[in-house]
């Protein structure tokens, strides 16, 4: 090896891959141990060959013009070295950051050392390509043990301190029992707050703070085992200005022997104060979301929209019925598993949260499952979001389901009794309009006036307590699914003006005007827009006061109808508008005294929703409302 035993031997020693190429030839002439592990090579592989021809890379114009600078310059210099197609491309290279010095030797030779740094603590765990420091230091090599006494390393001591000098590792040289501090680099001054001063003082005068703290036994293990030893994030609290400042450091201690003897140690620390915490933090925050998730009992799904690929956590595949940990596939587990009734709806759903001008992306929908393995039926509500590229294609489809099975059988049965007993109710109250229209043929035979208007009166509160009784028959059909939508073709304005003559007879004092405009045909449930439209505008006499003015009016275009219902009412603040067509849904600031139970608004947006359509509300509080629904004119079922 041509270069000598003072340069071995340190390079031997050093805890961090370094290689010595000749300034001259610009030949690699020496490697330690740790630098042939990240290469993978053996010393004779790459021994006289050029760092170009070791790496199978040209290197970049800037670092040869750095490496001739280095050559020339007339002071030791360190500087990083920028190799980025390297760093992305060289695996066994990229979790490292390239840093060069010039140096001469006791012989006065120029030589420079390239130091590979690794980048962070993460990166190491990651790839286990990575030589372990401590591995690597079990067996040292023949180079450590070549100076023979601690006077002889003292002899080479200004080629030594220009070595430890250049690093860009905070490095420290201690020499016997006491590790008293006989070479320091800048760096390593600069980690613990001191000066120079230090030369020359046993550690414990050097950083009395360490006194009683844990980092010392490993001090004393490397220098009493004579082994290499890396202890990695240790932390340490160093009095820094005056403060004491807890820090996590990487630090290596390679003992120095003579003939076996530990006469000394170098030490190294790498500061990863800034890792650590972060690790703490992000690890805090995953523990906090995954006990929120197990207290929410959330599962979460995660696909890549481009391979394809799913990941599904425990909850999720619960969910689904499957207790395997193998890849999840979207056709296999997600689709099959779906109840079959589900399928075709949620296909169609999942078309349109993939399309990101139609839904933004966003999904909140509610599935039946069958388990696959268990073969339980399950109900899920499912919410999350897909995430597209710059062209609006689908990259990435992320979100949580949640077992809302309890919550649906209890609305199930909630809803089976409101059927039952609207359907109990009806049967006496249909007995009871009968009765009544008999009564009023016999009063009309002989006519008792008197009597003809209470039984109208009657009439009329049967009428409406039959409308209130059919609208949670609706809700009740329409949650069990039982609603069906039958289509014919109709004219709009015969419907409109029935509607409107229906409430004229039952609600007197409000002045009710329907503006027609040309006929215009649909193809829809005429029953079904009959109960929408006397929803609004029952709604818009109920919401204004006696004598107001209520206004019906359409208009169509090739497509579409739109009609509006206008009053000049109580309004409705922005907060409430869109929560109105929830099902029960009330604003709790009205007038106590306005009668009803919030589902005449859910059922018109259910039987717009069903005709293709569209609901929404304008209003001004105080001013008044203008409920507006719009239907495709031909609308397929
Ligand atoms: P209900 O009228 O039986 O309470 P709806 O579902 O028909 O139930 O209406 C829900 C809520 O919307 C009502 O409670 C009321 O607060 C509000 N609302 C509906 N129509 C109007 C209107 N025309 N003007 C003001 N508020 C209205």
């Amino acid at each position: 090896m041509p270069t000598t035993n003072n340069s071995t031997s340190f390079i031997g020693s050093s805890p961090i891959p370094i290689c010595i190429i000749d300034t001259d030839s610009m030949k690699l002439e020496h490697a330690n141990t740790q630098f042939l592990a990240v290469a993978q090579v053996s010393t004779k592989e790459i021994l006289g060959l050029t760092l170009p021809e070791i790496l199978s890379q040209d290197l970049p114009s800037t670092v040869a013009a750095f490496f001739l600078e280095l050559k020339n310059a007339s002071q030791p210099i360190s500087m990083p070295v920028q190799i980025p197609d390297l760093e992305s491309r060289i695996s066994p290279f990229s979790n490292y950051h390239y840093f060069a010095s010039r140096f001469e030797e006791a012989s006065g030779k120029l030589k420079i050392a390239v130091w590979l740094v690794v980048k962070s603590i993460a990166a190491k765990e990651q790839d286990t390509s990575i030589a372990s420091p401590t591995s690597a230091y079990e067996e040292p090599g023949e180079e450590i043990h070549s100076a023979e006494t601690w006077t002889q390393l003292e002899a080479s001591r200004e080629w030594f301190k220009n070595m430890v000098r250049s690093s860009p590792v905070p490095m420290l040289i201690t020499k016997g029992e006491n590790m008293v501090f006989n070479v320091i680099n800048d760096a390593m001054l600069n980690l613990i707050g001191r000066d120079s001063s230090v030369l020359g003082k046993p550690w414990f005068e050097a950083i009395p703070e360490l006194v009683g703290q844990p980092v010392v036994d490993e001090l004393f293990y490397a220098y009493r085992t004579g082994i290499t030893h890396y202890v990695p994030g240790v932390g340490i609290s160093l009095i820094k200005n005056g403060e004491s400042t807890l820090g996590y450091y990487d630090l290596t201690y390679t003992p120095l022997k003579v003939n076996g003897k530990v006469i000394g140690l170098m030490q190294t620390a790498t500061d990863v104060t800034e890792h650590v915490t972060s690790k703490e933090k992000l690890l805090k925050a995953y523990e906090q979301i995954r006990l929120s998730k197990e207290a929410a009992e959330l599962g979460t799904f995660d696909m890549d929209m481009v391979t394809g690929r799913m990941q599904w956590d425990d909850r999720c595949r619960l969910l689904f019925g499957i207790s395997h940990s193998n890849e999840v596939d979207f056709d296999r587990d997600f689709l099959q598993n779906l109840h079959p009734d589900d399928l075709e709806r949620i296909n169609a759903v999942l078309a349109y949260v993939f399309d990101k001008r139609a839904s933004n992306g966003i999904y909140d929908v509610e599935y039946r499952t069958i388990g696959f393995e268990d073969k339980r039926l399950r109900w899920i509500r499912a919410k999350g979001q897909v995430y597209f590229d710059a062209n609006d294609k689908p990259q990435r489809f992320i979100g949580s389901v949640l077992d809302i099975t309890e919550q649906k059988e209890d609305e199930q049965r909630k809803n089976d009794f409101i059927g039952m007993a609207s359907h109990e109710l009806k049967t006496p109250l249909t007995s009871i309009n009968g009765y009544l229209q008999l009564l009023q043929h016999h009063a009309r035979l002989q006519s008792e006036n008197r009597m003809l208007s209470t039984i109208d009166k009657s009439l009329s509160q049967v009428k409406r307590m039959t409308r209130m009784i059919d609208g949670f028959l609706n809700v009740s059909r329409l949650e069990s699914g039982k609603i069906a939508i039958h289509k014919q073709q109709f004219e709009i304005t015969g419907l409109l003006k029935e509607v409107c003559e229906e409430t004229l007879t039952l609600t007197k004092g409000y002045d009710v005007k329907l503006r027609l405009a040309d006929e215009v045909i649909v193809y829809a449930d005429r029953n079904k827009l009959n109960q929408v439209l006397q929803n609004l505008i029952g709604n818009a006499i109920k919401y204004s006061d006696l004598g107001s003015e209520v206004n019906i009016q359409y208009a169509a275009d090739q497509n579409t109808i739109t009609i509006s219902v206008i009053d000049k009412g109580i309004g409705i603040k922005p907060e409430h508008q869109q929560k109105l067509f929830d099902r029960y849904y009330r604003v709790d600031e009205n007038d106590s005294t306005i009668a009803g139970f919030g589902i005449g608004l859910y059922l018109c947006a259910e039987i717009v929703t069903r005709h293709q359509g569209k609901i929404w509300v304008e209003s001004e509080f105080g001013k008044g409302s203008t409920f507006s629904f719009c239907i495709p004119l031909n609308a397929a079922s």
